[in-house]
């Protein structure tokens, strides 16, 4: 309570009270609608009957105002009656006998009025009141004061002692009596107050006998005591009114909220009692679980929660449980239930409720329906985490696990974490020959079958084309090792697509967790290093890391940045080696070989460097280099009918291919038709269907095609019908058996007569000695390449005239084991 602080406008307000019942006060905290901000200054303005609520309350408030008095009645009645009954005899004496008749009739049907209005009030209670009733109310008050007043005048003006003795007792009760009694109403009391007060300064001016002064003082300060008080009184009921309104304003909109609530939105209120069982079960409470209301009062949350016979609904049960044993509040939990037979999700909070005495009387919270959105997110979250084709996780969900299992490892101090790359052998000769849907269609089923030994032991992913990985705990390495067997063994059957049966294979590469600083990139790196040597060392194979490889890798980046240099500092060269034609033995032909002397390994071979620069991107600039040159230089051989070029798969798949070498042939002069490129079936293992198209570009040009190490390829035969080539050059390996396998020459001779029948002509390469030319120049093999005629050498000027002086003398001249490679080479052809 603070009216202190307006005092200004508390005495305005008495002041007007007093004088001017009906009129306002303005104040600054009074807003144009009537309403107030400040509720202590609001509860005062209302207690003295100005508008700063709405009509309705108002009337409410000076009903109360009115009652509150009323309630009095009957006491307050008893008491002016025994006044009357004791001041008779002091107005009997101080004033005329007809006098006092009148004011003892005027008192006491005062008095009956006052009873009679109390008695009918009383049987039905007013709610509402209009100001006129509240002005009556006023005036009821003032005209009895009026008729009090008399006393203590006509007492005074008698001068009698004793009557002015109970005078001013009993005007002095009556001041604080009646101020007090009409408290509620300020407007009345300090009138009544007022009154009295007035009436007993004259009757004090108009006795001078008494001592005036020491008794006005007295007189005033209990008015003013009682005014304050008053006052007070009446701002104290005022306010209890206004915050009763209040809350009974809020306890609508807290009803009319919940109304809404439970109506428009999808969450629902629930409330148990003490032992948990549901209570006041809504509409909608009833509607989103399904059940009855007698089900459910004799349910809990946990019999519903418990309702969904599934591992995750109950994720968070136990949760549940807890907080309710130990009726704490909780948020957010999520459990699965049954509605209807169908699965559903809710998040449901709640508080616990207690009585006044402190004593627990259930929970009320809200639950809300979350099952669609959950159902999005799980789609969401499954369509992020898997292969859309083969429905087994992705790379990003096994990078995942790795990390969760790494993790997991290092703080249980285990190491048997592994983790297997797994790549498909062949996978490319299914989607060349069958199509991309046989493709997916192989891809599913490969998935099903790894999926089918990995239950329970791994976890499974595709990480793209046709790549898989693995990751799983094994004991030991021999675990590991057999798991890892099981995956190729399982790829190795025949997968049925449509009615054809393909052969395809896998080849794996795995790593252990050998420490706790191992990451999942070091796990991903040793596996693909194992996985890499696996394929190096020929396909369908497991193979475990070890640390020896990683040195290999690590050389190898070295080799990598060391041939950048060379290649940007023009540290490579190209080497020339003659190929003879088998009936004249003139050399026609030289195949250009790369070369790179390494200033600290020494001579790097091909073989070794050229995949390096495959995989480092530099194998197009080199490509090109060479090419330039083995053009430049044969463009300087006019005997030489033509130079050959190899050509590396990924060159070959370069879209640019044929621009970059008919640049190259422009710029050199050189004539196509003088160029042959020597190309490898890998060429076809890779390619994504425009080799056909290359191949009949290049050879449109007048470019001569190649295919080299034949034999070394298993499905080279289909190639040779597939493909369009000019030459076929048959591996080393074939001419090495010619003379050590009894078949070795069976091979050739097939060979060239299906390559002599496709209208190609026949290389044999690697000839090193005489009886492997004598057998193939009887077997009818058309040109001849091998240290037989002659190395590879910087000068493609010296390798032709080398070769072609040497050819008539070696064929006269026996070599030094000329006797045993002669009877060999005879023995090798009669044998056919
Ligand atoms: P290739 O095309 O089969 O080349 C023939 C390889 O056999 C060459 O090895 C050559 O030096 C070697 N050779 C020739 N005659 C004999 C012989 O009588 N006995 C033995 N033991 N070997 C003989 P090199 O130069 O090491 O080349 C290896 C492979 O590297 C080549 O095989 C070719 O595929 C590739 N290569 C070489 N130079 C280039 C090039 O400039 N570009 C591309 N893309 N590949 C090249
Ligand atoms: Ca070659
Ligand atoms: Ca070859």
């Amino acid at each position: 309570m603070r009216p202190g602080a307006h005092w200004k406008l508390v005495l305005q307000t008495i002041l007007l009270a007093l004088v001017s019942p009906g009129s306002r006060v303005k104040h600054a905290a009074m807003r144009p609608d009537g309403h107030m901000d400040a509720s202590p200054t609001r509860a005062l303005l209302l207690a003295f009957g100005h508008p700063v609520v709405d009509q309705y309350l108002a009337c409410r408030v000076r009903a109360a105002q009115i009652a509150s008095i009323a309630r009095l009645t009957p006491l307050t009645v008893f008491a002016n009656v025994v006044n009357v009954v004791v001041v008779l005899p002091v107005l009997a004496q101080a004033l005329p006998f007809a006098y006092v008749i009148a004011w003892v009739v005027a008192a006491m049907s005062l008095m009956a009025l006052t009873t009679i209005k109390w008695f009918l009030s009383s049987r039905s209670p007013i709610e509402l009141a209009s100001h006129r009733a509240l002005n009556a109310a006023v005036r009821h008050a003032t005209f009895l004061s009026l008729l009090w007043a008399v006393v203590p005048v006509a007492a005074f003006m008698s001068g009698n002692v004793n009557a002015i003795w109970i005078a001013s007792c009993v005007t002095t009760g009556m001041i604080c009596g009646g101020g007090f009694a009409l408290a509620t109403v300020p407007q009345a009391a300090f009138r009544w107050v007022a009154i009295l007060y007035a009436a007993t300064v004259v009757a004090l001016v108009i006795d001078q006998s008494v001592m005036m002064w020491p008794l006005l003082v007295l007189l005033t300060s209990y008015t003013f005591v009682v005014i304050g008080s008053t006052t007070a009184a009446g701002w104290l009921f005022a306010s209890h009114f206004l915050a009763e309104a209040e809350l009974e304003k809020n306890g609508d909109l807290i009803a009319l909220l919940l109304n809404e609530f439970e109506e428009t939105s999808s969450d629902w209120i629930w409330e148990t009692s003490s032992t948990g069982n549901f209570r006041n079960v809504s509409d909608r409470f009833l509607h989103a679980s399904g059940r009855t209301r007698p089900e459910l009062h004799s349910m809990r949350m946990v019999d519903l929660a418990y309702s969904l016979d599934s591992e995750d609904a109950r994720a968070q049960v136990a949760g549940l449980e807890e907080a309710i044993s130990l009726q704490k509040s909780f948020r957010e939990i999520v459990i699965g239930l049954a509605v209807n037979g169908d699965e559903r999700w809710w998040s449901i909070a709640a508080r616990p409720v207690y009585d006044d005495h402190g004593s627990f009387t259930g929970y009320r919270g809200v639950a809300s329906d979350i099952t669609e959105a959950r159902r999005a997110e799980k789609l969401v979250t499954h369509l992020a985490e898997h292969d859309s084709l083969t429905g087994i996780g992705n790379r990003s969900w096994f990078l995942n696990q790795a990390e969760d299992l790494l993790a997991e490892q290092v703080k249980g101090g285990q190491n048997t974490l592994t983790l297997f790359l797994i790549d498909l052998d062949n996978f490319k000769v299914v989607n060349d020959t069958s199509g991309h849907p046989a493709g997916d269609e192989l891809l599913r089923q490969v998935a099903d079958r790894f999926t089918a030994i990995s239950e329970g032991r791994t976890s499974l992913a595709r990480f793209g084309g046709d790549e898989f990985a693995a990751l799983g705990r094994f004991v030991s390495d021999q675990a590991a090792s057999a798991f890892a067997e099981e995956l190729v063994n399982v790829a190795r059957k025949p997968f049925r697509i449509g009615n054809r049966d393909f052969a395809i294979g896998a080849t794996v590469g795995f790593t252990r967790l050998r420490g706790a600083g191992d990451t999942v990139d070091d796990l991903m790196r040793n596996a693909d290093i194992a996985l890499y040597k696996a394929k190096e060392s020929g396909r369908g194979r497991a193979l475990a890391f070890e640390s020896a490889m990683e040195r290999e890798v690590r050389e190898r980046r070295e080799l990598e940045a060391d041939l950048r240099e060379a290649f940007e500092f023009g540290k490579l060269s190209v080497e020339f080696q003659p190929i003879v034609n088998a009936r004249s033995g003139k050399v026609i032909s030289s195949e250009v070989l790369v070369r790179w002397f390494h200033p600290t390994r020494g001579e790097v071979t091909p073989d070794t460097f050229l995949p390096i620069a495959e995989h480092a991107g530099l194998i197009l600039p080199l490509g090109n280099w060479v090419l330039r040159k083995a053009c430049a230089a044969a463009a300087q051989c006019p005997d030489l009918e033509s130079v050959a070029v190899n050509l590396s798969a990924v060159q070959f798949m370069d879209p640019n291919l044929v621009s970059q070498i008919t640049t190259v042939l422009d710029e050199t002069g050189f004539p196509p038709e003088r160029l042959v490129l020597e190309i490898t079936e890998s060429v076809f293992l890779r390619d994504s269907g425009a080799a056909p198209e290359k191949l009949k570009k290049l050879r449109n040009l007048g470019i001569k095609i190649s295919l080299d190490d034949f034999g070394t390829g298993y499905s080279s035969l289909s190639y040779l019908r597939k493909y369009k080539f000019d030459k076929i050059k048959i591996d080393k390996t074939f001419v090495d058996e010619i003379g050590e396998r009894s078949d070795g020459l069976a091979i050739i001779s097939a060979v060239i007569a299906l390559a002599h029948n496709l209208g190609l002509e026949v290389t044999a390469e690697g000839v090193e000695r005489r009886f492997q030319v004598d057998a193939l120049r009887t077997l009818g093999c058309d040109t001849l390449q091998g240290y037989f005629f002659g190395k590879p050498s910087a000068n493609p000027m010296h390798i032709m005239q080398a070769a072609s002086e040497d050819w008539d003398a070696q064929e006269q001249e026996p070599v030094p084991d000329g006797d045993d490679d002669t009877q060999k080479a005879s023995a090798a052809v009669s044998a056919n």
